[in-house]
């Protein structure tokens, strides 16, 4: 079972970025983890081996960085998946018919689709709450309740849990906390540290940070919940491949010089944007008139780049993202390069539209993902594009 190496948790954040994980290659002391492409490895005899016998059970390029990214959350195990939505399905699979799941109302839309679509046909039972309110977790947990599954900031409304109190409500009623903390990264928010039993990531997003794979990574500490996750990983099979591993990997060197720029070019544009439409109009959790600002102070170090904003009118949208030129129109987040897009007809198209307008999901509303590019040429790009409203 991947597990840490147990010196990894006593480096600062950045050295475990870089280190954390990974050991000199054994043959030639090659610095860099090379990417395993091989399906099976060479048994000296029957039953003796060098711990590897398949890799959809184990490749080291993935171990490397199941472990890097485990130590960055200060958890013992972690596990990688072929998508997050791949990641998403595996965990799933720790629970059984007749099992209910609290759910965030604003999860991802994916893994509404894949909750509402298909897991509801084997016999597992959703209760969709907003999850601002721990009143409302509360309210909605039965007897049969195995788990409270939460995304914080929310995408795309930026909306924030209050991990402490989810954990502690999943905990009284025996079941488990996942939260999804791919919007905050490890950098800005470690749900381990307020009570969360699993976490989950998109590494397509802010880990890799370069937009050029797919992956997902669950990171446990319980090592019985561990050994049942890596059960599911081998028999299951949503791995990812060692190249992808490896662009991963390399992503998260660099997690902690992205993030504050990613953050710093957050709250430089939200300010801007604020000051432009009015504060109403501009979500962002940095900014003060963030309704949870105070909350989202308490249990994250930054905001990063993920900035929505209202327009009130599907034209208005367009408008404006038809005349940005840095900012790319695309789904997907994270990366390096900033990116625009209208969520209502991009990201939470699978969401019916009744649904979409009770969560605030409008016509009107366009998405940032704020880069690592130069702040001045940023702000150019939106100063032409927001000239028309
Ligand atoms: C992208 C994303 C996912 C799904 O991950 P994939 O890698 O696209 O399968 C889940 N949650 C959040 C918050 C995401 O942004």
């Amino acid at each position: 079972m991947t597990r840490i190496f147990d010196d990894d948790l006593n480096a600062a954040f950045a050295t475990r970025a870089i280190h954390a994980g990974q050991r000199p290659e054994p043959l030639a002391g090659a610095i860099m983890t090379p990417v395993y492409l091989t399906s099976t490895y060479v048994q000296e005899a029957l039953g003796v081996n060098k711990g590897y016998e398949y890799a959809r059970g184990k490749n080291p390029t993935r171990e490397a960085l199941e472990r890097n990214v485990a130590a960055l959350e200060g958890g013992r195990h972690g596990f990688a998946f072929s998508s997050g939505m791949g990641c998403v399905d595996s965990i799933m699979k720790l629970f059984k018919a007749g099992d209910h799941i609290v759910c965030g109302e604003n999860l991802y839309g994916g893994v509404f689709r894949l909750f509402d679509k298909l897991l509801g046909n084997f016999g597992l039972t959703f209760s969709w709450v907003d999850t601002r309110d721990p009143q409302r977790i509360e309210d909605a947990m039965t007897p049969a309740t195995r788990l409270v599954f939460v995304e914080t900031p929310t995408n795309p409304l930026m909306r924030i849990c209050d991990l402490r109190a989810a954990a502690d409500i999943a905990h009284v009623h025996d079941a488990l906390l996942l939260v999804d903390n791919t919007f905050a990264s490890p950098f800005f928010q470690r749900p381990f540290e307020f009570g969360a039993d699993i976490i989950y990531h998109s590494t397509t997003k802010y880990l890799n940070g370069h937009s050029d794979m797919i992956g997902g990574i669950a990171i446990l500490n319980d090592d019985d919940l561990a050994a049942r996750l890596q059960f599911i990983l081998n028999a299951a099979g949503a791995v990812p491949g060692p190249f992808d591993s490896w662009l991963a990997l390399r992503g998260t060197k660099t997690l902690h010089l992205r993030m504050p720029r990613h953050d710093e070019n957050g709250r430089q544009i939200a300010a801007w944007l604020a000051e432009r439409l009015g504060a109403e109009q501009v979500i962002y959790p940095g900014l003060p008139s963030h309704p949870q600002h105070e909350l989202a102070k308490a249990q994250m170090s930054g905001f990063g780049g993920m900035i929505s904003v209202e327009l009130g009118s599907k034209e208005r949208a367009n408008a404006v993202l038809s005349r940005c030129r840095l900012f790319s129109l695309a789904e997907s987040l994270g990366g390096v390069e900033s990116l625009i897009s209208h969520p209502a007809s991009m990201t939470h198209a699978s969401v019916e539209p009744d649904r979409r307008a009770a969560l605030g999901i409008t016509e009107g509303l366009i998405r940032l993902s704020c880069g690592v590019e130069d702040a001045g040429d940023l702000l150019a790009d939106l100063e032409h594009a927001f000239h028309v409203v």
